[in-house]
């Protein structure tokens, strides 16, 4: 054994690190070599740490070889280069012991050499898994935790589908819509979901960035064929944010070439993307086209109902005791999307939980103050009154005017409750844009709109969808 800050040894890693950079090249140099570490010599054997699984793997499958190559012309000792984890040796991270490295081996797996030599760096000995090809799930998105609602639903029940058939019910499953609305949640509930069910299929799932990213790397190391053939022996390959394939030639044709063979081999795709197939910018339309063949599901932007069901499971999960008027006032809010309602929650529960005090509705108003004005900057009472007067057909004039004809008077109650709901404003700022009207007036019309709403479910429905139109 001998320890990697003898300067000799030193010198030789500098000077294979020189040779692999003038092979590979700056860029490949960079993202692939210059991470790893050399932490132990050891019986003829080199070990080498990077910090990610997925580098792990491309380097192992790819420089291996070469590195011991170059190892065993500086040093002839030398039969094995092997690749570990970071976080698998850091408890002995600084030992410089045989057996506390050894106790670090489980994810160690040793680079056989001398059975041929192979040219250039793209020469692969060990084949990585095709499980590498797959970026981690995330375990707190499955469909245990995922809260259904109008706006998703039939996109749930496709994803469910997908993942709990044994045979591929459509073929690509394609689910889009806007940020934040649980798109790479459902990718990764069907990824854990068929991983469960049916453990011998293959899934793999990567976002298009990232399938992009290795395509151009088989490309420049001239290893097409094993990107081919790792990704076309997979079972069901799931590729999150698609519009981002769009433009690069090359990549879009491997893309459209990968595509096709799985579905012709039967296999199951589910994409993710911002956009219906149509409206996927910079694709060919016979690519486009494709990408529409099986179902196209779309997230719509969320209900107040659904945020609060959202709210309510995951305080729950947290084991946070929030009163529910907290829930709703946030629900009213925060109506961006999903991701801005978990990131208002997780700060109100931290807030309390370092003040130790428990949540009320002022303190969450404090907290939150940006968010929601920045929520509430997306909406002013002047639109809400435009919407409002189209949508019942009346004159703008008249949300101001002392007009007390039923006719106009409904609507004017209307804008008034959107305005409570929708903005910041209090009930007397609302009354003075209303034509100067008092605080009482604005008062009465949320209470009676609240009223209608609760026996009338048609009028309730238009009041949401009036809703959805003014936040959109
Ligand atoms: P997208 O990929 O559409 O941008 P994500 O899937 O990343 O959105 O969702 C953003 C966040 O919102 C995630 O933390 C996700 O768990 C959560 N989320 C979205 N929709 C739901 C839902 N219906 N139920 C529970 N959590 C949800
Ligand atoms: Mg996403």
């Amino acid at each position: 054994m001998r320890n990697t800050v003898d300067p000799t040894i030193e010198a030789q890693w500098a000077r294979i690190r020189g040779r692999l950079k003038a092979e590979l090249g700056e860029a490949a140099f960079k993202s692939w070599l210059k991470p790893l570490t050399l932490i132990t010599i050891d019986n003829g054997e080199v070990r080498l740490t990077v910090p990610t699984r997925f580098m792990r793997d491309w380097v192992r499958s790819h420089y291996a070889d070469r590195i011991c190559t170059l190892w065993q012309a500086e040093d002839k000792v030398i039969a094995r280069v092997e690749i570990v984890l970071q976080s698998d040796m850091q408890p002995v991270a600084r030992a410089s012991t045989v057996e506390s490295v050894k106790s670090a081996r489980p994810t160690a797996a040793v680079v056989p050499v001398g059975n041929g030599k192979r040219d250039g760096a793209a020469g692969a000995v060990v084949v990585a898994d095709v499980d590498a090809l797959s970026a981690p799930l995330d375990p707190r998105f499955t469909f245990d935790s995922f809260v259904v609602g109008k706006s998703n639903e039939f996109a749930a029940a496709a994803a469910r589908r997908v993942a709990e058939e044994a045979k591929v019910p459509f073929n690509p499953l394609y689910l889009y819509g806007g940020v934040g609305l649980g798109k790479t949640h459902l990718m990764h509930a069907i990824a854990w979901q068929i991983r469960k069910r049916h453990p011998q299929r293959r899934v793999v799932y990567l976002t298009a960035e990232k399938f992009m990213y290795q395509f151009i790397r088989a490309l420049r190391f001239k290893d097409i064929m094993s990107f081919k053939e790792q990704f076309r022996s997979v079972d069901v390959l799931m590729i999150d944010d698609v519009q981002f394939i769009s433009g690069k030639d090359s990549t879009q044709e491997e893309f459209f070439h990968t595509f096709n063979a799985l579905v012709d081999q039967n296999k199951q795709i589910v994409l993710s993307a911002d956009k219906s197939p149509s409206d996927l910018e910079g694709l060919e339309d016979r690519v486009r086209s494709r990408l529409g063949w099986g179902l196209v599901a779309d997230i719509h932007a969320t209900t107040y109902e659904l945020r609060l069901g959202i709210l309510q499971s995951k305080a729950e999960r947290m084991g946070a005791l929030i009163p529910p008027k907290v829930l709703e006032f946030l629900a009213h809010k925060i109506t961006s999307n999903v991701r801005e309602l978990e990131g208002a929650l997780n700060r109100i529960v931290a807030h309390s939980n370092l003040v130790g005090r428990p949540i009320t509705l002022e303190s969450a108003q404090e907290v939150l103050h940006d968010l929601l004005r920045a929520n509430d900057r997306r909406v002013t009472i002047e639109e809400i009154q435009k919407r409002v007067a189209e949508h019942f057909s009346i004159r703008l004039a008249d949300m101001h005017s002392p007009r007390r004809a039923r006719a106009v008077a409904r609507p004017r109650q209307v804008a008034m409750y959107l305005a409570k709901q929708l903005t910041a404003r209090s009930l007397p700022e609302i009354g003075r844009k209303f034509g100067g009207r008092d605080h009482t007036t604005v008062m009465h019309a949320v209470r009676k709109i609240e009223e209608l709403r609760a026996t009338d479910s048609g009028f309730s429905e238009d009041i949401d969808l009036l809703r959805r139109m003014i936040e959109a």
